[in-house]
């Protein structure tokens, strides 16, 4: 079965495969956007312009593109949006430290 694919946190979702229009398909068969390796339709990410499966387990789903997937490969989108790692991103949430405290007035005079 090829139905589903299981993200590395466990779950299972059900794997969306691109759906372009034929012009779509034609169109970025010949620009280089998609390719064929065997049989399986492989499609560029539009950032570092690899070829990836095009379906839901390298690609989100992304109902408004022609194709049904986003432009950018998930770990593309991954290391734009979490640059430093995810954890990272996490701990930049987190409150931050306190501002150096302003000297007071009467210290001044
Ligand atoms: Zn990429």
């Amino acid at each position: 079965m090829n139905d589903n694919y299981v993200a590395p946190n466990g779950a299972a979702y059900a794997l969306k495969i691109a759906t372009p229009s034929p012009e779509v398909l034609q169109r970025r068969l010949k620009s280089g956007i998609y390719n064929y390796d065997i049989d399986q339709l492989q499609k560029r990410c539009s950032k570092c312009r690899d070829h990836w499966p095009a379906d839901s387990e390298f690609f989100f789903a992304e109902k408004c593109s022609a194709d049904g997937l986003s432009e950018w490969y998930k770990a593309c989108y991954k290391d734009w949006r979490y640059p430093k790692g995810r954890k990272a991103a996490v701990d930049a949430s987190a409150p931050l430290p306190s501002a150096p405290a302003v000297a007071h007035d009467s210290a001044t005079q």
